[in-house]
């Protein structure tokens, strides 16, 4: 098995060391991750410049300015001799609950695995995500018991991993996603010449976290699965959107 490794937090971010040392045994690891930090690239892909890749040693690529989503598109549309048999993403700085996985770089790459064929797993560990190692284990015990191919065609999965030691980690959950308040509100500064600039705001606090979410699980200590599946058509409003559609 090949296992392509990347993330969004960038290539010298801690979380990728452990993920990719994590997957040693399992198969052969490879990995492939932006040159610096694209957390909230979301799918975001670079199409009006090149991409440059640079080697910094056998299988490990660091992709100049790329998102996550590059990184996993190229790998396998055009990089890598042979496509790899499962993407991992992470260990994300940070959780991904709720609302957060449609602005998140580590879940996008798993996505963007999945629209090409591919079983993509994304790892985030939460809080002040101090114990990587425990995030480390947890990705390990996945790979190994999940069978990539059982995984349905438009679904893949977000791994949120509580900020403790493995001793203290109460079992795994599959969880539905839970949801935010709004965000808080952009910051404003005064650059030195006197120009405001603009910092984009916390995550909104947890609104939905009660029993059954992901936002539940990591709070007791377990580890939150999350199924996610990429068709987002909303069936159930077929009905009350074509009662208006049909008479325009
Ligand atoms: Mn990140």
């Amino acid at each position: 098995m090949r296992i392509l490794v990347t993330n969004d937090d960038g290539i010298y971010a801690p979380g990728i060391e452990v993920l990719a040392e994590s997957m040693q045994g399992l198969g052969e690891v490879i990995v492939m991750a932006p040159s610096r930090n694209r957390s909230g690239a979301s799918s975001a892909l670079t199409l009006h410049r090149p991409l440059h890749v640079t080697e910094l040693a056998p299988n490990r690529y660091s992709v100049e300015g790329g998102t996550p989503t590059d990184c996993v598109h190229l790998a396998i549309t055009g990089f890598l001799p042979e496509p790899p048999d499962l993407v991992v993403s992470g260990i994300n700085a940070g959780a991904n609950l709720g609302d957060d996985v449609f602005y998140s770089g580590t879940v996008a790459a798993a996505i963007e695995a999945r629209f090409m064929g591919l079983p993509g797993v994304a790892f985030s560990l939460v809080d002040e995500h101090k114990n990587y190692a425990t995030a480390g284990v947890v990705a390990r015990n996945i790979v190994k018991k999940m069978d990539p191919k059982k995984l349905p065609g438009d679904t893949i999965l977000s791994v949120n991993v509580p900020d403790v030691t493995p001793e203290m980690l109460r079992g795994y959950e599959v969880t539905r996603l839970g949801k935010r308040h709004i965000a808080e509100p952009t910051m404003l500064q005064q650059d030195p010449r006197g120009n405001t600039v603009y910092w984009i705001g916390l995550p909104g606090e947890a609104a939905d976290a009660g029993q059954g979410t992901d936002f539940y699980a990591v709070e007791n200590h377990k580890v939150s699965v999350t199924p996610l599946r990429l068709d987002l058509t909303h069936y159930k409003t077929f009905e009350q959107v074509s009662n208006w559609v049909s008479e325009l």
